[in-house]
């Protein structure tokens, strides 16, 4: 068990769905804090702030209440990390790989070890070993919902990629104009434009804040013009992709900051019976839309939630992973998720290998069915 598999344990977990497991009273990404007593009136006005993006948490009052969702669990059952980290690997038994079960407590104890656990100064309550947090927190300048509001003016602001070069960029992946329609692609066509106005409308620190602006007080999309919005059931979509159409560009894709809230293209989970074609990237998945054939995306495998294998019910999955060593690593450990969630699902080609039609190593779905890079 690696630290990698560590970090893809935890951010597999929703840090809500933990607390309120607990018996914690979550709303609005808000809880009580653990301590009512350091509070004024108990803390009726709830200090905690939980962060679904980041899967942290923290209290405005308290310094040491804070952390990860293992020190979450650290708190609130009064307990040391190995017993918090036991206690979550038994409620998510599937997200454990069975070889590493017994081993993966010891290594994070380990990791933690290393990072230095502070200890609580206060006197006021007894306070548990708690684990620092997996990243500096920041205030919370802006609401949820203002975050949200904020991201759709943003995608409000760009072209349709008709007559650009994420058009073109497309149409050479054999994606075409109705695909483009129905899942609202959108492009930067003019960055200077885009970048001042939402500078003039919410400021830098605020763009910043919510992941539009870089460190440098620019729009981060300089490099990646092409704009996919995940849209949910109401067609208005709080999370996008975007990507570079220049095949140099390093990375290809960015993610907007923080959880992934659903798949690419998630109406396609009716809860009707049917199958649907689980890929990796928003390219994949739209070229199999491109094809009339139902399927969602995931950025990568680390961004899958225990959370969603509910949106899949009554679907038998196909798993169409990458056809490269992280892409098998990956449909093992999806794959494994559904089976254990009741959810029947299969291997794209799997038993089909020596078929002329095969897939071959290190092919995408789209190159499978033509694209040309
Ligand atoms: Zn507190």
């Amino acid at each position: 068990m690696t630290n990698e598999e560590l970090k893809q344990f935890k951010s597999a977990i929703s840090i809500t769905a933990v607390a309120q497991s607990l018996g914690v009273n979550v709303s609005h990404g808000k809880c009580r804090c653990f301590f009512p007593l350091r509070h004024a009136h108990e803390d009726r006005t709830p200090s905690v702030s939980i962060s679904e993006e980041r899967g942290t948490f923290r209290c405005w009052v308290c310094d040491d209440v804070r952390g990860d969702v293992i020190s979450l669990v650290q708190i609130v059952k009064d307990c040391g990390f190995t017993e918090a980290l036991n206690w979550l690997m038994e409620q998510y038994p599937f997200l454990v790989p069975a070889s590493a079960r017994k081993e993966m407590a010891k290594i994070a104890e380990r990791v933690a070890n290393a990072a230095g656990r502070p200890r609580a100064a206060s006197s006021v309550a007894r306070m548990p070993e708690v684990a620092p947090p997996p990243e500096p927190e920041e205030p919370p300048l802006v609401s949820e919902d203002d975050r949200k509001k904020i991201i759709l003016s943003f995608l409000k602001r760009l072209s349709p990629v008709d007559n650009t070069l994420a058009g073109k960029w497309l149409a050479r992946r054999r994606i075409y104009k109705p695909v483009w329609d129905k899942m609202l692609l959108r492009t930067i066509t003019n960055y200077e434009e885009v970048n001042n106005s939402l500078e003039a409308d919410f400021g830098e620190e605020i763009l910043k804040y919510v992941g539009l602006f870089n460190d440098k007080g620019h729009l981060r999309y300089y490099k990646h013009p092409l704009i996919f919005p995940y849209l949910d059931p109401q067609r208005r979509a709080f999370y996008f992709q975007s990507r570079a159409i220049d095949n140099t560009v390093v990375p290809k894709e960015l993610n907007l900051r923080g959880t992934v809230p659903y798949p690419y293209n998630m109406v396609a989970l009716d809860q009707k019976p049917g199958w649907v074609y689980l890929c990796e990237g928003v390219v994949d998945t739209l070229t199999f839309l491109g094809q009339r054939i139902n399927a969602v995306g995931i950025p990568g495998v680390r961004s899958f939630k225990v959370e969603w294998l509910n949106l899949f019910r009554n679907k038998n999955v196909v798993l169409c992973l990458d056809h490269d060593e992280a892409g098998r690593s990956g449909m093992e450990y999806i794959g494994n998720l559904f089976t254990q969630a009741g959810i029947h699902n299969v291997i794209l080609g799997e038993g089909m290998e020596n078929l002329p039609t095969a897939m071959k190593e290190g092919e995408d779905i789209n190159d499978w069915f033509g694209g040309k890079k």
